[in-house]
């Protein structure tokens, strides 16, 4: 069904989705603050479709028939604000206004509300898959009302990546709840990369073995349980030879990995939440380290190491046991963002259908990946299921490779290779399953130093003890 929708905000992402919409037979709006990016879309790919270019704010709400569907496709924060500021208040009862940008989702509930109140429907959209995606299918997150929902679900899930015959598209839930996903989604995507380069980094330094080589053990790897698009991608990276030296392109390449922020987004929104997103936190920690070019270079020069040269015998069961590591801590670092997605819901009032967002996430997205399908069957057939952990096949498959998980972390613990991501997520792993945590401890001492008080495992009730006095214990 051809549709009519508006879009501001032509830079990249907003022309290719513009195209994208066309090419499905939609007529598009087009509007964009300089109007040199307008003429330039319609001057290149104008034949792809109709488009309607316009040259103003006022111009183009006139063009769009009512109710009106538009979506914002400019700088996320300050921009966003201004270009809703402009055109909400030429807009009427009951029409709709997208933002598909990188929005903070405490911006995105305060949009919500303020239109809300306006008779407008707001829906903050995340899309994922960069320039690529949006023109030929990216994985759409949209958060709504309902009722706004029903005005560009289908727009929206006609231009989405489809995988087995569904789009990758789903209302994700009320107000910020698109933008809260697409952050989580975000912060995955850090970890997994965290984990793919400590990979690439053991076996480069355990191993001796060449980019070009462990680019084929990547290869390999994307046949597996690990078949997935960042995968694919390594893959390809790691094979690239730099034109101008002839060296690997990733020796080339200043190791400082920057950040646009939406990672940092997710560790602090899980600090609010308390949800313990470990596996996000050091891939976003990791990113700062490499920028800390100063302490570096100091370091360096003074720090020593452990002096040892890792000796490895089997080099087959050494790749087999950093593929268990990267597969467990990948595990690990799902289940985590997943359960910052069940906190953020249960938080802010979103019904959010986990199965619905993994499978929203196996096309289109930079974490696509066939392993969302076991999630989404996880949480189809349990769907109070606690952490993705405990489900059985997840379960079994992490509990398969535990030992050669072990080995890599002791392994790069004893010869001196940083491993936070991997590292981590085994103490989280082993967190999660101790059946006593030396937590009781801090609790004591909480209790000595500031009267915090406890409970205790035989009795109900809170307890301090009066540790500068006799020790007696008395009911808090
Ligand atoms: P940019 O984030 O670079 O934004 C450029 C666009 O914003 C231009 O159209 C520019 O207009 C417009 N703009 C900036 N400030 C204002 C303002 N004050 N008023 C009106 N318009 C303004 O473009 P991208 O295409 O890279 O990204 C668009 C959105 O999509 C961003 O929010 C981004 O975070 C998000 N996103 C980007 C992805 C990517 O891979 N690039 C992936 C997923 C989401 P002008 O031409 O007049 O300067």
């Amino acid at each position: 069904m051809s549709d009519q929708i508006g879009v501001t905000g032509l830079a990249v992402m907003g022309a290719n989705l513009a195209r994208n919409l066309a090419r499905h037979g939609h007529q598009v709006v087009l509007h964009n603050r300089s109007q040199a990016r307008t003429d330039a879309l319609v001057e290149a790919h104008g034949s792809e479709g109709d488009f309607v270019p316009t040259g103003s704010v006022a111009d183009f709400v006139q063009t769009l028939q009512r109710p009106r569907k538009i979506i914002i496709m400019v700088k996320a924060g300050a921009p966003t604000d201004a270009v809703i500021d402009e055109i909400a208040p030429l807009l009427e009862e009951g029409d709709v206004l997208m933002d598909g940008g990188n929005a903070l989702f405490t911006d995105t509930v305060r949009r919500t509300e303020a239109l809300t109140a306006q008779g407008l429907h707001f829906v903050g959209t995340g899309i994922s898959g960069g320039e690529e995606g949006a023109l030929n299918g990216p994985s759409i997150m949209p958060g709504g009302s309902a009722e706004a929902y029903e005005l560009v679900g289908p727009l929206l899930e006609s231009i989405a990546a489809v995988v087995d015959g569904e789009p990758c598209c789903t209302h994700v839930g009320e107000s910020g709840a698109g933008h809260f996903v697409k952050m989580v989604h975000n912060g995955i995507e850090y970890a997994d990369m965290q984990l793919i380069a400590e990979a690439y980094d053991l076996l480069r330094q355990g191993l001796g073995m060449s980019p070009a080589e462990i680019g084929d053990v990547f290869a390999d790897w994307n046949t597996g349980d690990l078949s997935s698009y960042l995968i694919e991608i390594t893959a390809q990276v790691l094979r690239h030879t730099d034109a101008e030296t002839g060296a690997p392109f990733v020796d080339v390449v200043v190791d400082e990995a920057e950040q646009k922020g939406t990672g940092r987004w997710t560790v602090q929104s899980a600090l609010d939440l308390g949800v313990p997103v470990s596996g996000i936190a050091e891939a976003v920690f990791a990113r700062a380290l490499s920028g800390h070019r100063e302490q570096r270079r100091a370091a360096q020069q003074v720090l020593p190491g452990p002096g040892t040269t890792w000796d490895i015998d089997d080099r087959d069961a050494f790749v087999e046991s950093v593929r268990q590591a990267l597969y467990a801590s990948k595990v690990v670092a799902y289940a985590q963002g997943f359960d910052q997605i069940t906190q953020g819901a249960d938080q802010y009032g979103w019904d959010i259908d986990r199965a619905a967002l993994a499978r929203i996430w196996r096309g289109g997205c930079i974490i696509r990946a066939d392993f969302l399908d076991r999630i989404a069957q996880v949480f189809t057939d349990e769907p109070d299921v606690t952490t993705l952990l405990t489900n059985d096949y997840f379960r079994a498959a992490v509990s398969a490779g535990q030992e050669g998980w072990r080995q890599v972390v002791a392994g790069a613990a004893r010869n001196g290779v940083p491993v936070p991501g991997f590292g981590s997520a085994l103490s989280y792993y082993d967190g999660l399953r101790a059946e006593r945590l030396p937590a009781s401890l801090i609790q004591g001492l909480r209790d000595l130093f500031g009267a915090h008080t406890y409970q205790r495992v035989d009795k109900e009730g809170s307890f301090h003890t009066m540790w500068g006095e006799d020790g007696r214990e008395v009911p808090a």
